[in-house]
């Protein structure tokens, strides 16, 4: 009896989660980009980060119940978005115009770089490659968001490699950029000794939990006990949630299923700290 009344009572709170405020900073494109806009609202999302082709991402336009912040993916393997397959730029190119790249920056087309794709690429995080569009980030004060940790199979990036996703190898463009506002996406995992190393060291270092609030990536209780390793280690105010098109309402019901964090760590999870961390909002 015990056990269905604690069930019903999971239940009536992942309902009740449904009202909740929500700013999902990892989202990718869709084939039908106004239904996922209309379940992401639904399901409580006020603001979302999306990075996808540029030419789909056209298609995502902010609307009275929610506020489109865009992205710019890259370097592009083969010129490629990961999964898709689509080209990133009209050019067929993996790295845009920098050139380009500060005027939609200047005019606020723009709002972070990311998702950084360097381990699909085949690169480290910290290559040079990188540092121009680091260096505008810094200059316009606007943050870059790296992929991190592992990828699902069918990617299509051939030069794709595991080493590549540790946390670890931002060090060297965090201590080149020391003002950059750096988010770890995926919160690294499985390399998690390593996003936490980092962002002890690194206080303007955030990370997103997207994929790992994914049950279907993750079981439950690996996330509970990655964000509990997280919550104690102090980084309530630097944990942003991302769904990354996988299921949100699994995702925010992972959340309330938590058993060690308060409804004021909740909220700072699902949207204060990205408030702050995009925006500068308190
Ligand atoms: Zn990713």
């Amino acid at each position: 009896m015990k056990k269905i009344i604690l069930k019903l009572f999971v239940i009536f709170i992942s309902f009740a989660a449904t009202s909740q405020k929500i700013f999902d900073v990892h989202l990718h494109g869709d084939k039908d980009p106004a239904n996922q806009m209309e379940h992401l609202v639904a399901s409580g999302v006020y603001k979302l980060a999306i990075s996808s082709s540029w030419g789909l991402q056209q298609k995502y336009k902010s609307n009275a119940q929610l506020t489109v912040i865009q992205g710019l993916m890259l370097p592009c393997p083969e010129g490629k978005v990961p999964y898709s397959l689509q080209f990133c730029f009209e050019n067929q190119e993996d790295f845009p115009d920098i050139v380009w790249v500060e005027n939609l920056m200047k005019d606020g087309t723009i709002q972070f770089i990311g998702e950084i794709l360097s381990q699909y690429y085949g690169i480290s995080p910290s290559d040079e490659r990188l540092f121009p569009y680091y260096a505008l980030a810094e200059k316009y004060d606007i943050p870059v968001g790296i992929h991190t940790g592992l990828a699902g199979p069918g990617h299509g990036s051939p030069n794709f490699k595991v080493s590549l996703g540790n946390p670890i190898l931002s060090e060297d463009l965090l201590q080149k950029f020391p003002k950059l506002k750096v988010w770890i996406m995926h919160a690294g995992a499985p390399f998690l000794e390593e996003t936490i190393a980092i962002m002890k060291y690194y206080p303007n270092v955030y990370t997103d939990i997207s994929a790992i609030n994914n049950p279907y990536i993750f079981p439950q209780a690996e996330f509970s006990s990655i964000l509990k390793k997280f919550i104690d280690a102090g980084f309530e105010d630097r944990l942003m949630f991302g769904s990354d098109n996988g299921d949100i309402k699994l995702a925010i019901a992972n959340i309330e299923e938590l058993p060690f964090i308060s409804s004021a760590q909740k909220e700072k999870i699902y949207y204060r700290n990205a408030e702050i961390f995009f925006l500068g909002k308190q």
